[in-house]
Parts: C-alpha cells; structure tokens; sequence
C-alpha cells in the first residue's frame, strides 16, 4: 500500500521548497517526490519546515541515568564518572535494561531520531557468565521496536582492562574472553536477530570497545574473521591518557595500530577522535572513515575539542551521537559541532547548515549500514517537523535552523511515512519523562541493593 506524506515546506540541500509530497511504498521508503503541490485526501500532513530525521551515531543507553548526577564540584573527573557509571552497569539486568532502553529511545525519538547506533558492551552477567539466547540484546532489540527507532546492535568486543592489564571486576560482564569467542557469539547473534526482527528497523553491527580493551592479538584475529560487510565502530582518542598508553605499549597511536591491523575503511566508524596527529587525520581521511564526533558528551566528560574540520577536509565523513545523553537533542549536537570548531579555531562558518545536517542525518545512517533518511526516491521516509514560529526559532532564515532550533521545537517526527511522535509526546508510549523516572528509579534501587 502506497501512502503520501506532504510537507508543507521541506529543507532538501540546504534549499527551502514548499508544498512537497512524497510518494511512500508498503516498505517506508521515498518512492516519488513532486513539488508545489496540495496534499490529497488521506495524506500525513506535516506542517511547518520539515527536514531529514536525526541519526544518532553512537550510543550507550544506560548512561542516560546519569545525566544531572556527576556534577559534584572539584572532585569530577572522566575517570571519576566512569565509577558512576560501572555501578549503573553493575545493576542491569535483561528486564531492567529493556524498561530503560525503551524510555531512553522514546526520548530520542521525541527529539527527532529516528535511528540509533547502540553501542553494547554490557552483554554477559556480573560474574562474566553469558546470558542464555542473547536475553540482554534482545531486551534491547524489543525496546527499539517498542519505540519505533531504528537500531543497530553494535555488539561489543572488550577482552582487557587496558595495555597488558587484566578485567577488574566491574568489567567482567563485558567480556567474552578471546576474540574467537566474540566473534562465534556475534555470529549466532545475528542469527537471533534476523529470525526475530525485520531488519529494516532492527539489526546487529560490530564494535570494538577501544585499542585500551582489545589486545593487538585480537585486532588481527578480528581483522581477518569479522565479515566485511558489518558495520564497525570503535572508541578512538577520547582522552590523552589512551594516547600516551598505547605509544607506550606498542610504539603507535590508536589511529597508526588500527592502520597497521588493516581495520581502517570506509565501514568503520572512529567515536570522538579528539587528541590526533596530523598524520592519524590523514589516515582516517584517505580511508574514507567515518568520524562520529559527541559534541555534548565531549564537553560534560572535558574530552577536549576534536579536528571535525580537519577530519572533513582530509576526507573523512562526520557524523553525530549522543553518547551518554546528557543530551538527547540532534539540534544542539549540530551546534556543538559547528561551535566547537568556532572556539578552537577562532572563525565561524567552519561547517554550514546543509553539513551540519548531513552529519546528523545522512552520515549516521551511513555509519550504522542503513538507508539514508529524507525526501530523495530510495531514501526511508523518516522525518521531523520544526515549528518555524517558536520563542527560539521566530525570525530565523528556515536553511539555518540548525543555528537556532532545539529538540523543543520538533513537532512531528515520522519512521517510515508513519507518524510517530508529536510536540514531545511518543504515540504509543506517551511522556518520556514518565517512563525515563520509572525505569531510573528501579535501577537506582537495583545499584542500591547491589552495594556493600
Ligand atoms: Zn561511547
């Protein structure tokens, strides 16, 4: 069955055009676009300036519940967080994570994602033991389905505690042991998936949690038997000390030792990138990498301000995450782009609107192996309305909303021509606050039962 969309005005390449209806297959794809039209009986009327869905690159649900915690004064570290976030992990179980994953994904899609890369580490029990039949990634497969997100299980590989350093403990629920292990365990995991969901919404990729987490035996064992074709993402100098630990352990920089293993290509994904040479940049450029910048998560963790720019002019591709959501809002993550560049580097205009968009759009859907969203034929038809008129918005140029606008302002977003939330409330789950403070209160009281 065909259905049609119409937009009352659409931003398509930095250009605004106005009454735009897309054609839309059984599947949820773009079939036809026609401009300067009414829309007809029956159509999906989106009012306001429309433009592609968000794709969030990179993502670690849980963490959500820290968000307003870590804030306690001179105390604060990256480091000091990570304790806070090692008990949150320490609490999951399959019930509890879904409940959460599915708060956490309605939110996302509130605020106009309607993809995530979800990068999953938490995937065996406390004491290191697998769960039978893949109950943690199914929890989370059936919370993206319940949110009506499109997901891609990045099932991660996370073998050491870093540089010739055993698990600690609190790590041990991450780990499958070898990497020949990994890879059996993510093989029949597919399998799970593509006999559980349509892959069209929900799928499996691969990651590597960081060079600190999996030895350089592994990478080679990995770089000769993971399938070309999965998507792979890894975290690369996010902060200095990985830098210094790696040069010391192996004579390299993350970025030269995942060179030299053959895993740098245009499938893989580089998660912040923030301390690099002039000749990592070049390496990650020539392979035709993705980069996925966290600009909110970058400046709460004081990761530092990553080249984006450079990145893109070496040829890189740039996407967005929100990472650990202390942010969940693909409009300031477009700004916190463009404003890091400003501040590093003392000029505006680094990146100009119609980029910001492909990086939160288009980039991350590539990064995650899936359809790009939008108004071209092929495209899926997921897209978010932006209120033009707002107390935010009111007087901006429409081709620079992505200067101006926040998630606030997002009054329809669409998955696959079907409309699924509007003006900050989900269409089948309702508030994302309610069920965010539902599902944060029960593992608060799973962390506390879980302490000494
Ligand atoms: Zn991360």
């Amino acid at each position: 069955m065909r259905t049609g969309v119409w937009c009352e005005r659409a931003l398509r390449n930095g250009q605004v055009e106005t009454g735009v209806r897309l054609s839309v297959d059984s599947a949820g794809i773009v079939a036809a676009v026609e401009t300067g039209t009414q829309p007809r009986p029956g159509d999906l009327v989106l009012d306001g300036v429309v433009v592609p869905a968000a794709s969030n690159a990179h993502s670690h649900a849980f963490h959500r519940v820290l968000r307003g915690r870590t804030h306690t004064g001179g105390a604060d570290s990256f480091w000091s967080w990570r304790q806070g976030m090692y008990q949150a992990a320490a609490a999951l179980t399959p019930e509890l994570y879904e409940e959460l994953a599915t708060a956490v994904y309605a939110e996302m899609v509130t605020a106009g994602y309607t993809s995530v890369a979800e990068f999953h580490y938490v995937h065996h029990r406390p004491d290191g033991s697998p769960y039978p039949g893949h109950a943690m990634e199914l929890a989370l497969g059936r919370a993206a389905q319940a949110a009506g997100i499109r997901l891609t299980l990045l099932d991660t590989c996370y073998l050491a505690g870093g540089f010739n350093e055993p698990l600690a403990d609190g790590q041990l629920r991450f780990s499958d042991g070898s990497a020949g292990a990994w890879l059996d365990r993510l093989k029949d995991l597919r399998h799970s998936f593509e006999a559980e969901f349509d892959p069209a919404y929900v799928s499996v990729g691969a990651a590597l949690h960081s060079v600190r987490a999996v030895p350089e035996d592994a990478l080679q064992a990995i770089a000769a038997g993971l399938d070309p074709d999965l998507p792979l993402h890894i975290h690369v100098s996010e902060q200095p000390a990985e830098n210094r630990d790696c040069l010391a352990a192996t004579g390299l920089t993350p970025v030269q030792l995942l060179h030299r293993h053959g895993l740098l290509g245009p499938r893989l994904a580089a998660v912040h990138a923030t301390h690099l040479t002039p000749e990592d940049i070049q390496l990650l450029g020539d392979a035709g990498a993705t980069v996925v910048m966290c600009p909110s998560t970058e400046a709460d963790l004081a990761d530092g301000i990553g080249p984006a720019a450079a990145l893109a002019d070496a040829g890189a591709r740039i996407a967005l995450g929100s990472d650990q959501h202390a942010i969940i809002d693909p409009w300031l993550e477009m700004r916190a782009l463009e404003h890091g560049e400003r501040l590093a580097s003392g000029t505006r205009g680094r990146f100009a609107p119609a980029d910001l968009h492909r990086a939160v759009s288009d980039a991350g859907a590539a990064a995650q192996g899936r359809r790009a969203p939008g108004f071209a034929p092929g495209t899926s038809c997921d897209l978010m309305s932006v209120d033009p008129a707002s107390t935010r918005t009111a007087g901006s140029d429409p081709a620079q909303l992505a200067l101006a606008a926040t998630a606030q302002d997002v009054t329809a977003v669409v998955v696959g021509g079907t409309l699924a939330a509007e003006r900050g409330r989900h269409l089948r789950l309702g508030d994302p606050g309610t069920l965010l403070a539902s599902a944060a209160a029960k593992l608060d009281a799973a962390v506390r039962e879980g302490q000494p």
